[in-house]
């Protein structure tokens, strides 16, 4: 019981084990997919945000950069056409510039307000003319330009710009724009040369402002910084042309404008566009921090991120929350079953979910409330089983009693009593009797009682109840159970009073009965009223029929007893009577014979051959009456106990050949062959020698007797203990259903062959009772009309107490 509790418990453990895992599951899986999907997607629209985002944010830095390019571009170019158009001389003094070009640099400066200082440097490369917004309008004649870049680019053809210069008597940066000066196209007669105030630069570059932080700055080719909005890095001249995003500028393949990420002096993330003016040979670059560039978008990114958070808390709640209110509905039924499954019947569900999980419970119930009453109609039934099944083996227990007491008793009284404790105790009564009827006085006797009181027995001796005034009467009468539910409403019977007296209320009367004889009844009593089951009656009739086998069988066996003892009186008498008839008969045989033969030998006188040939007959007839004679008296002797053995040491070998020379002659009168054959000499053996004699003599000669043709042969074995004779001849056989009958008085085999060979009967049997006085056996073997072998096996030695068993 313990063990099938906990192995249950166990199983039920690796159940909930079990199912746990596949909720666990289902709930990953679920959440895999569907948050999974969810987060994906965020992130994916995350991803396409940020790129746009960074795209957009390009195209605006590059925008912004492109812009002040171009107005730095326009600004300088505008500067350069300015000089361009005031270059060409509207005279030449022998291709030299005369004075008049003057008045065209000063309208230039005049102009334009960035030039400083404008001047013409002829082709040797000194300079001839100079016009200045500050200083003095006189050229400086020391200087040889000759070999400057601005002079050799402008003397070429070209228009140049040259690398911006911080003058030291000025903290405006400065650059020189030279153009060639053709009076007609191609014909070079000098250089214009303007120093071009960039300030201006300064404030296209401040005036530029990328969200919060952002900013533009100019470089020129060689990495110099050419505007900042920081002034002081300007000032300080600043080299940058080893800052990433400068240095990669440089790097072959860089295009006019690109964008990128790197670290700006402070060393910011800065996303960084840049935009090249070629003709400048400077770049402008608008870098703006990262962080900042992309605030809105982490910011936008941030907010969906916490949604997502916030949404995958809540998925996750709402899972958790989905979840238990499966699982746990789902963990409660799979409790209850475990529960079932242990045995315990009791097990209810308790759900108040609202849903089709309550439902369930509701029909777990159900199911429970329903085993539990098959459980229990089961139990109740296997305990009436049980009962029913106790009580027919205590039935069957009580019948087999009654029946070993029937078969193996002959005292009635024991047998009777049996029956009526069995019969009171098996029907659940509190008393019980049986009645035998008196033919005579024709009332019921009180036989045998169980839980009587003797008062009452006395009573019922006192005055037996009669075929008419009494219930078991009644049931004799009608031949069949009388059961009183109720003995106060049955006024039939004299009995009633002392019966109520007693407090009995319910009776049961049975007769026994077989055929036409009527021996009596059974009559139970119960205190309880409600009278007896068809059941119990028929339990009461087997016993009844009990009641009347012993009955029965008692008074056989007193018959036959009585029968048996008249009888070995009368074959006492019998005995007794041959014995002193033989012995009466013997003596005037005797002398018969006597005179008879005295007649034969001539005593007196010759005989007359008329008178000899009857008193032959009468010789042979009166020998043959006296071997009967002697053989009844044998006979009767041993029934009346009155022959014993004469003991004594003996010689087989001799009664073998006593035996020889008396048959051989009758055989060979017959015609028979004789033959005798022995193991070897048998010596002395211990018994009454003349009687074996006579024993095998007897067998011999019916062999001869019933053989008509053939051989007779007598075989002795011998052995330390035994000696086994075998009489064996070719005769007429012995019928197998004879061949147990042939060793009794008067046995005489097959009539037929009786009558023809003539004879008494007793031979066999007188042999068979002194073979048996040796203590030895007898028996014979035949088959018809081929022959008999007769067997005596007789002790070597007999011994007193075995010599006397019959
Ligand atoms: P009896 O020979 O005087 O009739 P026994 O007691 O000697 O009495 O034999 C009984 C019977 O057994 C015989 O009548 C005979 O039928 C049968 N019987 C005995 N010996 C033989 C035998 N050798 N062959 C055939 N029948 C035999």
């Amino acid at each position: 019981m313990e063990g099938g509790q906990s192995s249950g418990n166990s199983s039920a453990g690796a159940g909930s084990g079990r199912r746990g895992r596949i909720v666990r599951r289902y709930f990953l899986i679920f959440a895999t997919l569907v948050g999974g999907s969810f987060v994906i997607s965020v992130l994916m629209e995350m991803g396409f945000r940020f790129q746009e985002t960074r795209q957009n944010l390009e195209v605006v830095h590059r925008q912004m950069a492109e812009l002040a390019a171009v107005r730095i571009r326009n600004y300088v170019e505008d500067v350069a056409q300015a000089v361009r158009i005031a270059a060409p001389p509207r005279q030449l003094d022998n291709r030299r510039l005369t004075d008049d070009y003057a008045f065209n640099l000063r309208n230039l400066i005049k102009t334009i307000p960035a030039i400083r200082d404008v001047f013409a440097v002829g082709l040797d490369g000194r300079e001839q003319l100079r016009v200045s917004r500050i200083g003095q309008s006189v050229p400086d004649t020391s200087a040889d330009y000759a070999s400057e870049p601005f002079f050799t680019a402008a003397r070429a053809g070209k228009t140049y710009f040259g690398p911006i210069i911080f003058p030291p008597d000025s903290l405006e940066p400065r650059i020189v724009i030279s153009v060639p000066i053709e009076p007609f196209a191609g014909e070079v007669v000098g250089v214009l040369a303007a120093e071009v105030n960039v300030r201006y630069v300064w404030d296209v570059v401040q005036g530029i402002h990328i969200g919060k932080s952002g900013y533009a700055y100019v470089v020129s080719g060689g990495g110099i910084l050419v505007a900042h909005p920081d002034l002081h890095l300007v000032l300080q001249r600043k080299d940058l042309s080893a800052l990433p995003q400068v240095a990669a500028l440089r790097a072959p393949g860089s295009g006019e404008t690109g964008t990128g990420v790197y670290e700006n002096l402070d060393g910011q993330r800065v996303l960084v566009s840049y935009q090249r003016i070629r003709s400048i040979g400077w770049t402008v670059l608008v870098e703006r921090p990262l962080m900042e560039a992309y605030a809105p978008l982490l910011i936008s990114l941030g907010r969906t991120g916490a949604i997502l958070l916030v949404v995958c808390i809540l998925a996750v709640g709402a899972a958790v929350r989905l979840g238990r209110r499966v699982v746990m509905p789902i963990e409660a039924l799979r409790r209850g079953a475990a529960r079932l499954e242990a045995g315990d019947l009791d097990a209810r569900l308790h759900l108040d979910t609202g849903d089709e999980f309550e439902e369930l419970a509701e029909d777990f119930n159900r199911m429970a409330a329903r085993l539990q009453d098959a459980h229990a109609g089961l139990e109740h039934k296997v305990v009436e089983r049980t009962q029913a099944l106790e009580r027919s083996l205590n039935e069957v227990r009580g019948l087999g009693d009654t029946i070993q007491a029937v078969s193996a008793s002959l005292d009635l009284q024991k047998v009777l009593q049996t029956i009526v404790v069995h019969a009171t105790e098996l029907s659940g009564s509190d008393g019980g009797l049986i009645y035998e009827f008196d033919e005579d006085a024709q009332v019921f006797r009180f036989r045998a009682g169980h839980l009587l009181r003797p008062e009452f027995i006395a009573t019922l001796e006192a005055a037996p109840p009669t075929l008419r005034d009494s219930i078991v009467g009644r049931a004799v009468m009608m031949g069949e159970p009388q059961n009183i539910p109720d003995m106060e409403v049955d006024a039939s019977s004299a009995f009633r009073t002392p019966v109520l007296a007693e407090g009995y209320r319910s009776i049961l009367a049975v007769p026994t009965v077989r055929g036409d004889r009527l021996f009596g009844g059974i009559v139970l009593g119960r205190k309880a009223i409600g009278g007896y089951s068809e059941r119990e009656i028929d339990l009461l009739r087997t016993f009844a029929n009990g009641c009347t086998i012993a009955i029965e069988h008692a008074r056989l066996f007193l018959e036959v007893a009585q029968k048996n003892t008249a009888l070995q009186v009368a074959s006492q008498h019998k005995s007794q009577f041959l014995a002193n008839m033989s012995h009466e008969l013997r003596t005037p045989m005797n002398a018969i014979l006597g005179f008879t033969e005295l007649l034969l030998d001539g005593i007196y006188g010759e005989l007359d051959e008329r008178v000899r040939k009857p008193v032959e007959q009468l010789q042979i007839n009166g020998q043959h009456l006296l071997r009967l004679i002697n053989d009844v008296l044998d006979l009767s002797k041993i029934e009346a106990g009155r022959l014993d053995l004469a003991l004594d040491e003996y010689s087989a070998d001799e009664i073998i050949e006593a035996l020889q020379s008396t048959v051989r002659p009758l055989a060979e009168a017959k015609g028979l062959a004789f033959h005798v054959s022995t193991d070897s000499k048998i010596g002395f053996c211990y018994g009454d020698g003349r009687r074996m004699f006579q024993v095998l003599i007897n067998l011999v000669g019916n062999a001869i007797k019933f053989t008509r043709h053939g051989a007779v042969q007598v075989g002795i074995t011998a052995t330390s203990d035994e000696i086994h004779y075998t009489v064996r001849d070719t005769g007429v056989g012995i019928p197998p259903e004879e061949l147990g009958a042939i060793f009794e008085e008067f046995g005489r085999g097959d009539p037929a062959v009786a009558k023809e060979f003539g004879g008494t009967g007793l031979g066999l049997a007188i042999a068979k009772r002194f073979v048996t006085m040796h203590g030895g056996r007898i028996w014979a073997e035949s088959t018809l009309k081929k022959g008999s072998t007769f067997h005596v096996v007789v002790p070597r030695r007999v011994t007193d107490t075995g010599a006397m068993q019959q």
